[in-house]
């Protein structure tokens, strides 16, 4: 068996993994071998995973350029861009003048938690799934510095807490767990079969860690699926309020780090293709009840939550279940070929669609 006829299998099994549904044999067996090990490595979580939605990972920044045609339709694919299409993203943060208020749309809607993302990775660094040991703990370093001079800022000074065994802030036990559950810190990634197979995982817990502002609203995680992944987290329902958040803290952050790894074409390069471009991933924890069918059919919210461009996830993050009285994870699904206020818009768009849907059934 080759990698090829494997992968015309997998197309088969799983039509929804979209390395599969796009890996082109012809494209592949022209690469110079080394080339095709670099492939392997890049695809080896969509092969290991036939129920991946994606199948790839980057493992550095330049393979987006390397391997266009591997990636760029599976790309276009997930963020609904057609072949014609020119893609050059655009970033616009002049926030958004509909999208304010979730009251808006409801009185019942004012005490939602809301969350709002970007990913971003240090162009100086192997992306996470090719990092080495030593890189991890060396980035990390870097990164620490940066968060004493952030500790100096009135409005975003804080913490810092590292995972590594043996660090000066080591957060361990109990009290990483239940940073865990307050959703501020990320899931042991060692466990995570998909991040496993694309590298991304390894060296657990080296090099991880996370920073979180006094008030607790402001976070930056170090050595998950990025090499940083940069938040605003609220309660409430003023979503403008929460994008303006990350905003000026992503300006004040990004001023005391090395420069982040940035395409004219794809935005902001980040380890899965589904994050590139903005890298942004708004979302709010809803409960939909009636649209999860009595509170835990993932699948039936999945499909209602599509026709608005919306992606579901469970309460606990990506592959994770609905919550007590169907709390899911709503979010808008693209991320390249929309602008950060773009996102903004379609969250609150699509939560008012959702909303009436579910309050009509
Ligand atoms: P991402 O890939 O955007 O970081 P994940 O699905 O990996 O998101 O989830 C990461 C964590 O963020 C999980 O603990 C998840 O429950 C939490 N989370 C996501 N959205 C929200 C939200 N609106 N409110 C509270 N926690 C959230
Ligand atoms: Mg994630």
């Amino acid at each position: 068996m080759t990698v090829a006829t494997d992968i015309l299998a997998l197309r088969l099994d799983h039509p929804e993994n979209l390395m599969a549904r796009h890996f082109s044999a012809d494209y592949f067996s022209g690469l110079a071998k080394d080339d095709q090990a670099r492939v392997l490595k890049i695809i080896k979580s969509g092969l290991d995973n036939p129920d991946s939605q994606m199948g790839a990972y980057a493992q550095h920044s330049v393979d987006y350029d390397d391997f266009g045609p591997l990636l760029d339709p599976m790309i276009r694919d997930y963020h609904k861009i057609s072949a014609g299409v020119d893609i050059a993203q655009k970033h616009d943060w002049s926030a958004t003048a509909s999208a304010c208020s979730l009251e808006d749309i409801d009185e019942a809607l004012r005490d939602v938690s809301m969350r709002v993302r970007v990913g971003r990775n240090v162009a100086s660094f192997p992306l996470p799934g090719a990092m080495t040991k030593a890189d991890r703990i060396e980035f990390e370093k870097v990164m620490v510095k940066a968060f004493e001079n952030l500790k100096n800022d009135a409005d975003f000074c804080g913490a810092y807490y590292s995972l590594t065994p043996g660090s000066d802030f080591e957060l361990k036990g109990q009290a990483y767990q239940t940073r865990v559950d307050a959703h501020q810190m990320f899931k042991d990634m060692s466990g995570d079969r998909y991040l496993n197979s694309g590298g991304i995982s390894s060296d657990w817990p080296y090099g991880r860690g996370m920073y979180i502002s006094a008030a607790e609203d402001f976070i930056v995680w170090v050595g998950e699926e990025d090499h940083l992944r940069i938040m605003a987290m609220k309660r409430g329902g003023d979503l403008a309020a929460l994008f303006a958040r990350l905003q000026v803290g992503l300006e004040k952050f990004s001023a005391l780090v090395p420069a982040f790894a940035h395409s004219e074409k794809y935005g902001y390069i980040t380890s899965c293709p589904t994050n590139l471009g903005t890298a942004m991933r708004a979302s709010l924890h809803m409960a939909l009840p009636n649209l999860t069918g009595g509170g835990q059919d993932l699948d039936a919210a999945k499909a209602a939550a599509q026709k608005f461009g919306l992606s579901v996830r469970g309460v606990g993050g990506e592959h994770s279940g609905a919550g007590q009285g169907g709390i899911i994870d709503i979010s808008p699904s693209a991320r390249l070929g929309v602008t950060e206020s773009e996102i903004m818009q379609r969250l609150f768009d699509g939560a008012k669609a959702l909303w009436l849907l579910e309050t009509k059934t």
